[in-house]
């Protein structure tokens, strides 16, 4: 049995930050991250297709929460206390300049993550990677955490930052059913998707109750892009619960509704009379969906505009507000993939990140029942709570709990502390920064 000050499971991103912040407030701690890969932060490496979208504009909080669908709410008094502008702070600080885009997404000044992995991880920390926990029990001084391989830890202070795993299951929480959030769907619909790469803005997608309104991408297989993202990160449980076959209702022009569409068109009748319903779209759609709109609107294609009746101009505008695709599955979107659910946040302080059953027990990131849209709003999430977990852990006095541990150190420590020269056992466990250069 090994004895650590603060155990933190799992080395991505909430962890890493944890365990840096701890290194910094807190240095007379001995804490060790356990993480099961062979490396940590290998989401954070990929993140926003290697460029890491680290956070996002936030003029208000009360506005920077609507976008997380889980979680926002308890996330208000988090976010002030440590938000998207401590984090820039934090970063700029530590040698990563950023960027903001037009769109709000802040990314590294050098368009590459392995930057802000080396800021996080030259703050000086124990990682130990191939090093799976299987599971953890409650000890009298603390916690024993035992790895796949059978070897234990014990500790006064436990961080739980897995983004998920199953041995959370066990602990005596309750865990929020998990399923997939940001996602593009799937449509049978050959029709439908033979009009791939088109792009339409502004469009409003209606489903299950869920609403989202944006850009839309037509693709190979159904439909991606931002509002797409959207709605299946407000409609994840619901989407799941209908194992994503259900039908979307589609206004191509979200800024108007049947009436205006409507209006429009009998004022192209009298001004264009003679030219052909599917030829050209008088409200600015892409020509082709603008043929499919009127196909599917059962007025004949070739039909002249001015010997279209009222009716099916009325037609042709329903058509474009409640268009109706039939979705039959999901795709995993090719950047961004999270998931929704985890640890039930009312069971946790979200001053502190500890666990109101279990005191001692923290939790940070995507193991906790909070998720956001596309644009840096997940990795806030993992550096808020990683950090309020690590303040609050950092602030308790543990030499008491070091000399009530049942187990002292018996064994050399299992790896060393990244950017000093110690010495370590299990040198090859552990990973450099140089590594991410
Ligand atoms: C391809 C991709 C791109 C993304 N791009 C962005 C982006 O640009 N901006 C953004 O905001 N968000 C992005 N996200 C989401 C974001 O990366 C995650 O929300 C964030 O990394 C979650 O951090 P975390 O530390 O909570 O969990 P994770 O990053 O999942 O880290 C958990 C760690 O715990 C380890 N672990 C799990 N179980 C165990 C165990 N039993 N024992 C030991 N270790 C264990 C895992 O190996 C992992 O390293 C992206 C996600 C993906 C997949």
């Amino acid at each position: 049995m090994i004895y650590f000050d603060v155990t933190i499971i799992g080395g991505g991103a909430a962890g890493i930050f944890a365990a840096a912040v701890l290194a910094e407030k807190a240095p007379h701690l001995k804490v060790i991250v356990l993480e099961k890969a062979n490396r940590p932060l290998a989401k954070v490496r990929v993140s926003g297709g290697g460029r890491c979208n680290l956070t996002h504009r936030c003029s208000s909080i009360t506005d920077f929460v609507k976008n997380y669908p889980r979680g926002g709410r308890e996330l208000i008094g988090a976010f002030h206390r440590f938000g998207p502008a401590e984090t820039i702070a934090w970063f700029e600080h530590h040698g990563v300049p950023l960027t903001m885009l037009e769109n709000g997404c802040y990314f590294p000044q050098s368009d590459s993550s392995a930057d802000v992995i080396r800021a996080l991880l030259q703050c000086g920390m124990n990682v130990r990677t191939d090093s799976e926990v299987a599971g953890i029990h409650k000890t009298e001084a603390g916690f024993c955490v035992q790895l796949v391989s059978g070897e234990q830890f014990s500790c006064k202070k436990l961080l739980i930052a897995t983004g998920g795993g199953a041995f959370v299951h066990g602990i005596g929480h309750t865990v929020e059913s998990c399923v997939p959030s940001l996602f593009t769907f799937s449509t049978a619909d050959q029709e439908f998707t033979s009009l791939a790469g088109n792009v339409i803005d502004n469009v409003r997608v209606s489903a299950l109750g869920c609403k989202a309104e944006g850009a839309l991408l037509i693709t190979h297989c159904g439909i991606s892009g931002p509002v797409v993202l959207q709605a299946s990160s407000f409609g994840a449980r619901r989407f799941a619960e209908n194992r994503y076959v259900f039908e979307m209702k589609i206004n191509w022009k979200a800024a108007m509704n049947t009436e205006q569409v409507f209006q429009v068109l009998e004022q192209f009748k009298v001004s264009s009379p003679k030219k052909r319903t599917g030829t050209w779209s008088p409200i600015g759609l892409p020509s082709k969906l603008w043929l499919l709109i009127v196909k599917r609107s059962g007025v004949n294609e070739a039909c002249e505009w001015g010997s279209c009746a009222r009716k099916m101009l009325r037609q042709i505008a329903a058509q474009v507000t409640d268009f109706s695709l039939a979705i039959t599955g999901k795709n995993t979107h090719r950047e961004e993939f999270v998931t929704c659910g985890g640890i039930r946040l009312k069971e946790v302080d979200c001053k502190t990140m500890q666990s109101r059953l279990m005191p001692g027990l923290y939790f940070a990131g995507e193991v906790l029942d909070i998720d956001g849209l596309t644009g840096g709003f997940n990795l806030q999430a993992a550096w808020t709570t990683g950090y309020l977990a690590a303040q609050s852990i950092s602030s308790v006095n543990l030499d008491e709990a070091a000399c009530a541990a049942p187990c002292k150190p018996n064994h050399p420590t299992p790896s060393r502390r990244i950017g000093t020269q110690n010495p370590s056992s299990r040198l090859s466990d552990c990973v450099a920064p140089a590594d991410y250069r």
